[in-house]
């Protein structure tokens, strides 16, 4: 299990950026080297190759230079423009974000609005694709805003046999919880460095299927210049970015998913589970419901809504100042109702044992009655009986 607390006491628990490991951050002080030379295409090409099996992919990666938004924006350039219709299922924030990117590209958006903390609803994802033929269904695999995961292998079985192209943003997913990119017939994914990839904010990437290069290979007229996917893709294939890389970041990347490998990928994946799993009975010892009503959860961001009479944003002050731990509220509509912390990346029994400990003072602080240790015996249990 990595180990990424800082000396300096800070916890950054958030669902992203995240603790970056000593290893990471050691491989990013390398020396600056050509960004087109034989040392970062080395690193450009393993760091291609260790990120497909998590990924699930057999595609080339793109990356770019840029946040998360960046490559979501990207997605929807390469494939639609003024006159296309696409459909976004908005189950949190990042859906609205979706919507919000395609509007100001003059995009025509659906959407199909699901109650933020429910499931998605696949039924009525199939009966708008029986009303038109839409360029693109676009989705956000793991809501950062809720805790929801989307069924994208649902999704994509409905596009399968559509021209219709399946688009999944997996900031806050990819490498926290699974990603069958092929399997699944997801055609874009879009995900960034920040989150369970265990590396500082700037780098993002896109893998894109066949399906979607022919689409994108069939409209000359794309409003797109540094996102353009195809001068992108003659760059990947040279292990190279078409401008210049983030050459730092890259070092970064290559480190953490080697660690990421050493561990195995699929304990990686089993101790998000856990652990994610261990912070909610934990947290609905000391009174915190989950706001997810649904299943999939995300192992990866946990949010619990905020006990009433109680602001989501005090509770967050708390924390910073008596502990230095670094956990997230709501900048939308959930403001001041929910708290939100990452269960990604670096993250190890003792990070959410500790997040416990911190909570339990913080509320205790507010008058909750809280039966001392109350979190930490939920799930010190927990992590017991799946030993
Ligand atoms: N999508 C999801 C699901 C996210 O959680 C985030 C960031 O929190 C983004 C997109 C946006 O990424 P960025 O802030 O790197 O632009």
């Amino acid at each position: 299990t990595p180990s990424a607390i800082a000396s300096t006491g800070y916890r950054l628990r958030l669902p992203g950026p995240t603790e970056v490991p000593e290893r990471v951050r050691q491989a990013m002080a390398r020396v600056m080297v050509n960004h087109r030379g034989p040392e970062c295409r080395t690193a450009i090409g393993e760091a291609e190759e260790m990120i497909r099996p998590i990924l699930g992919t057999t595609n080339r990666i793109l990356f770019f230079a840029s946040s998360g938004t960046g490559v979501m924006e990207a997605a929807l350039v390469n494939v639609a423009g003024p006159g296309h219709r696409i459909l976004v299922v908005e189950h949190g924030q990042f859906g609205e974000r979706f919507t919000t990117i395609a509007k100001a590209m003059n995009i025509t958006v659906d959407t199909v609005a699901i109650e933020w903390g429910q499931a998605i609803d696949v039924a009525a994802v199939e009966a708008r694709l029986r009303e038109h033929a839409y360029r693109a269904v676009v989705v956000v695999h793991n809501e950062s805003s809720t805790g929801i995961v989307a069924d994208l292998a649902a999704l994509g079985a409905l596009v399968r046999d559509r021209p219709t192209l399946l688009i999944a943003d997996s900031v806050s997913g990819l490498g926290g919880i699974a990603m069958r990119q092929d399997e699944w017939g997801v055609d874009i994914v879009v995900s960034a460095s920040q989150k369970a990839l265990m590396c500082p904010p700037g780098l993002a990437l896109a893998s894109v299927s066949a399906k979607a290069w022919r689409v994108i290979g069939q409209d000359e007229q794309r409003s797109a210049f540094y996102w353009d996917f195809r001068r992108a893709l003659k760059s990947a294939e040279q292990n190279e970015t078409a401008f210049t890389a983030p050459v730092s970041l890259i070092y970064g990347l290559r480190e953490a998913l080697t660690m990421m490998h050493e561990e195995g990928f699929a304990n990686v994946l089993a101790r998000h589970k856990k652990l994610s799993a261990a912070l909610r009975a934990g947290g609905a010892a000391l009174g915190l419901a989950d706001f997810c009503r649904d299943e999939p959860r995300s192992n990866t961001v946990v949010v619990f809504k905020v006990p009433d009479g109680l602001e989501g944003g005090a509770i967050v002050r708390q924390l910073y100042q008596d502990h230095r731990t670094v956990i997230a509220g709501a900048r939308n509509r959930l403001s001041g109702r929910v708290i939100r912390f990452g269960t990604m990346g670096a993250l190890s029994a003792g990070t959410i044992l500790t997040d416990l400990l911190h909570l339990e003072d913080a509320l205790t602080k507010f008058g909750l009655p809280i039966e001392p240790g109350a979190g930490l015996k939920a799930a010190t249990e927990y992590l017991a009986a799946t030993a």
